[in-house]
């Protein structure tokens, strides 16, 4: 699918794109609306909370829409895909998209780490000293400090191997390794509400995982938590992070 400016080479395409654009200007306008209304009954201030734009499996048009409706952040959780969707996107050169920034959700395997190192703003899931190492690694090679955020596991010993994260029982270890290499920032903590769990009660445990790190980090303050369907819960406990994709992008196609 083509959407590049003025592309309206293929039949339709270009009425396609326009529906498309407007689903998604749509789509922002009521998640903004949810948000503001989360943070008043929170009293938080609406500037205190961000959103990353989750376009894992849409396509490198939609990040094009999302960059000129003015979107800045978004989320990506595979590694190959992420690096060709943001080179293809920026070689479009369209409005907007030099100043996205890409965050890295996800699972992160090592020997990805480097080329994530390169182009992240943010990753959100390191969950291990060796992933830390790895990331240390390819950020020192990009020659760049990488803004780091550690994954806590809120299943507990149940702890959910696809989704990844470090329980809580681990996170010193972990946050200390991210604080001590040279080449990473710990810039706060990221986690996802555990499948059928009440998310209040799994963020008001991330909230107090992450106050004990800033305890010992003051500059950690990012809290990532908080999706498509917990984000009013996840701004009650004070992320300042949201993730979110469905509510803007609607069902996400299969997996390819
Ligand atoms: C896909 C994804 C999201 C967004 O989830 P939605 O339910 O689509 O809002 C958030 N965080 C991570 C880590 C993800 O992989």
């Amino acid at each position: 699918m083509s959407v590049a400016p003025g592309g309206a080479g293929e039949q339709g395409g270009a009425e396609g794109a326009v529906a498309r654009r407007e689903e998604l200007a749509a789509a922002l306008r009521r998640l903004d609306d949810r948000v503001a209304a989360a943070c008043a009954a929170a009293g938080r201030g609406r500037d205190e909370v961000g959103v990353v734009v989750t376009t894992k499996t849409w396509p490198a048009s939609d990040v094009l829409h999302l960059a000129a409706l003015g979107v800045r952040d978004v989320g990506e959780a595979r590694a190959q895909e992420a690096g060709a969707k943001r080179e293809e996107v920026l070689a479009t050169g369209g409005p907007g998209t030099g100043d996205l920034r890409w965050h890295a959700l996800g699972r992160l395997q090592r020997n990805k780490a480097g080329a994530v190192a390169a182009w992240a703003s943010l990753v959100h899931s390191c969950d291990s000293e060796r992933l830390a190492a790895a990331l240390d690694r390819g950020a020192g090679a990009a020659g760049r400090v990488l803004p780091v955020l550690v994954q806590v596991d809120l299943d507990g010993d149940e702890g959910d191997e696809a989704r990844g994260g470090v329980p809580v029982p681990g996170l010193p270890a972990v946050v200390d390794a991210v604080a001590a290499a040279g080449s990473l920032r710990l810039d706060g903590v990221m986690a996802v509400a555990p499948r059928g769990a009440d998310p209040a009660a799994a963020f008001a445990r991330l909230a107090d995982a992450a106050a004990r790190v800033r305890a010992d980090h003051p500059g950690a303050t990012v809290l990532s938590a908080g999706m498509s369907d917990d984000l009013e819960q996840a701004v009650a406990a004070g992320a300042t992070l949201l993730r979110v994709g469905r509510a803007v992008l609607g069902a996400r196609p299969p997996l390819g």
